[in-house]
């Protein structure tokens, strides 16, 4: 049977999975990342995990390269990390394809994480069987990508899918994470939603997005109004990005996608006060392979390619 290794590398949790070409995830394993001890002990990280899944496989199991989907801005073509977020200190520079390629003896190809995500979604989960597919996902940030056939929109820098970081009403010039003001991210993300909820309700204790899904379902109504205006907010991007690219599917994840209906029928009304009837029927589903997604998008990248052109 052939497989390939999915790798889905962030700051705090790294996971390996064995993934055969259907995109069953056959073995996993994982370990904390260690991020704080540099670049070479999160690749020796990877490295360990990934022996460890390719000596558990069946002997007839051919591993026919490793595909990683790792934090920060990638350049694919040369498998190096062209910038890291503060989560991965000295990640930037990193030559993870070259490393891995040679510690594994396996051709290697390297992503950005949520591009890896999407494209898992994209293939084997909620979006199997669609050509062209956008993919959302809201957490501690808001992101996701636009994936064509198969094949990751990536953008000449590695950049696209910032769906956080495009203007929006709700964020009414709220500062954003990346500098900006005024962004989807800044009124949408689990964090954003809490810092909504602490101004609207007065009380600076709350700090988990949960805690605000909890106090809403309980009745607490700057709960339900923090709730509601990051799911409307994300909601109405959604409704313009379907507009711009008539995609065949839109896939929902991330943390938020937890929140419950509460979130999820603000979020529909957002997408419904913008989109043209004649994409009234694009469907706008939950994301469907979890934990998973990341890791079988990964190891996709590798089967997709079979082989070629990879170090
Ligand atoms: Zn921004």
């Amino acid at each position: 049977m052939r497989a390939a290794i999915g790798v889905d590398l962030g700051g705090t949790k790294t996971a390996v999975g064995l993934v055969t070409e259907g995109g069953v995830v056959l073995a996993r394993a994982s370990a904390p990342t260690p991020a704080s001890n540099g670049p070479g002990a999160v690749l020796d990280t990877v490295v360990s995990l990934a022996r460890a899944v390719i000596g558990g496989a069946e002997v007839d199991t051919i591993v026919s390269g490793c595909g990683v989907g790792a934090a920060g801005v990638i350049d694919s073509e040369l498998g190096v990390v062209t910038s890291a977020t503060d989560s991965l200190p000295g990640w930037a520079g990193t030559r993870v394809r070259d490393v891995l390629a040679a510690e594994l003896e396996l051709p290697v190809a390297v992503v950005n994480d949520v591009h890896a995500h999407a494209l898992g979604e994209a293939l084997h989960g909620a979006g199997a069987g669609s050509g062209t597919v956008l993919m959302i996902a809201a957490g501690t940030g808001v992101g996701g990508a636009l994936v064509v056939d198969g094949r990751v929109h990536a953008g000449r820098r590695g950049v696209s899918g910032h769906f956080g970081h495009v203007s929006s009403i709700e964020a009414d010039g709220r500062p954003c994470t990346c500098g900006g003001a005024g962004h989807l991210e800044a009124v949408a993300s689990g964090p954003a939603m809490c810092a909504v909820y602490r101004e609207r309700s007065g009380d600076p204790t709350v700090t988990d997005g949960r805690e605000v899904v909890r106090r809403a379902e309980a009745g607490d109504p700057h709960g339900q109004a923090s709730v509601a205006l990051a799911g409307r907010a994300l909601g109405r991007t959604i409704g313009g990005l379907v507009n711009a690219l008539d995609p065949d599917v839109v896939i929902v994840g991330g943390g938020l996608a937890a929140a419950g209906e509460l979130w999820w029928a603000a979020l529909r009304d957002g997408v419904d006060s913008e989109r043209m009837a004649l994409l009234a029927d694009t469907p706008i589903v939950g994301a469907a392979l979890g934990a998973d997604a990341a890791i079988v998008g990964a190891a996709a990248l590798v089967i997709q390619a079979g082989g070629e052109g990879l170090a």
